[in-house]
């Protein structure tokens, strides 16, 4: 395998595609690579290339965790959901932009088996266990989105800017379909840059978990008020970060049998963090 050190974030799209991976953090994508569930000729080093740190509202696709979750710069559900994402040795290499395109947690999937989202024919989790599983979205992939960070910025209705355009994070990803089983939509080619996080009046991000630290959402529920309206946007509840138009949309859930759990978690979640907001509707 080669590892190529571009001197431009223009180089490194250039190389990207055709049997090269980009790789920031490495603590995603090298496990992946030593599993066998991703497979690169050539490593773009997107470190150095790709913009890292905060400057008021923009925060560089390349900046850590652990640079996010201590910087007030940076609204309160963004540096939450951070600071409950992974363990402290993982924030400090871990970067957004690697978060946000992380793979998911499905046991089924990292074991390799092959299921629908492999390109197979059945979900095995459907079947099979599915605790951890998804309770939206899960028509053809039960599973559940497994970034925090990735919740609380489409609560707060961030923008990407990449190498080819520049869009809602909500639109960063989409529900597999048979034809394409891909949940994001960036190009093989395409590096995120950047990020445009808005300022809300107040925001928060709570996560329910199997343990007290270092564990991935069973739900995370981020909110954020605006002038306009209060948004609400879940982790670990369906293939990709999910957006709930309001508490009351948890009523049209699709819960597994094992996950119907996660509705009530969801429901209390939701209700705690509007009340956090000063919600009227919750007091
Ligand atoms: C044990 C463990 C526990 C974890 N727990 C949590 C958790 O509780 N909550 C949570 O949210 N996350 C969790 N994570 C995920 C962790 O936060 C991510 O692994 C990390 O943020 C990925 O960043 P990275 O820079 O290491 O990405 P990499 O591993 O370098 O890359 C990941 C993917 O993103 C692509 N990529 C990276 N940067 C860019 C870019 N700028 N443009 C285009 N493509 C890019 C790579 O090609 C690769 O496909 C956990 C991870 C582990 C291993
Ligand atoms: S939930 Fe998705 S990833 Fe897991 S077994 Fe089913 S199809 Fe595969």
């Amino acid at each position: 395998m080669e590892l190529l050190r571009p001197s431009s974030a223009d180089e490194a799209a250039a190389a990207l595609g055709n049997g090269s991976r980009a790789l920031a953090g490495g603590t995603e994508l090298v496990p992946l690579l030593r599993d066998g569930l991703a497979h690169a000729e050539t490593l773009v080093h997107i470190a150095g290339v790709v913009p890292r740190g905060v400057d008021a509202n923009r925060i560089g696709a390349g900046t850590t965790l652990a640079e996010l979750e201590v910087d007030v710069q940076i609204p309160q559900a963004l540096r939450e959901a951070c600071t409950q994402a992974a363990s402290p040795q993982l924030r400090s290499m871990g970067t957004i932009g690697g978060n946000l395109l992380q793979a998911t947690r499905c046991w089924y999937w990292r074991l390799g088996f092959e299921c629908w989202l492999h390109g197979g024919e059945r979900c095995f989790a459907k079947d099979g266990a599915h605790r951890e599983h998804a309770i939206f979205g899960n028509d053809h992939c039960a599973s559940a989105h497994p970034s925090d960070p990735g919740a609380a910025l489409v609560a707060l209705n961030a923008t990407l800017r990449t190498t080819k355009r520049q869009f809602p994070v909500a639109e960063l990803y989409r529900l597999p379909t048979a034809e394409n089983r891909n949940v994001t939509t960036l190009a093989p080619d395409e590096l995120i840059l950047e990020l445009d996080v808005p300022s809300p009046e107040a925001s928060t991000y709570l996560k329910a978990m199997d343990r007290r630290k270092w564990a991935f959402p069973i739900v995370g529920v981020a909110v954020a008020r605006f002038a306009a309206g209060t948004r609400i946007a879940l982790a670990g509840v369906a293939p990709i970060p999910w957006t709930l138009e309001s508490a009351a949309a948890l009523d049209d859930a699709t819960p597994l049998p094992g996950t119907a759990y996660k509705v009530e978690i969801a429901r209390a979640l939701v209700r705690r963090a509007l009340g956090e907001l000063g919600d009227p509707a919750t007091r």
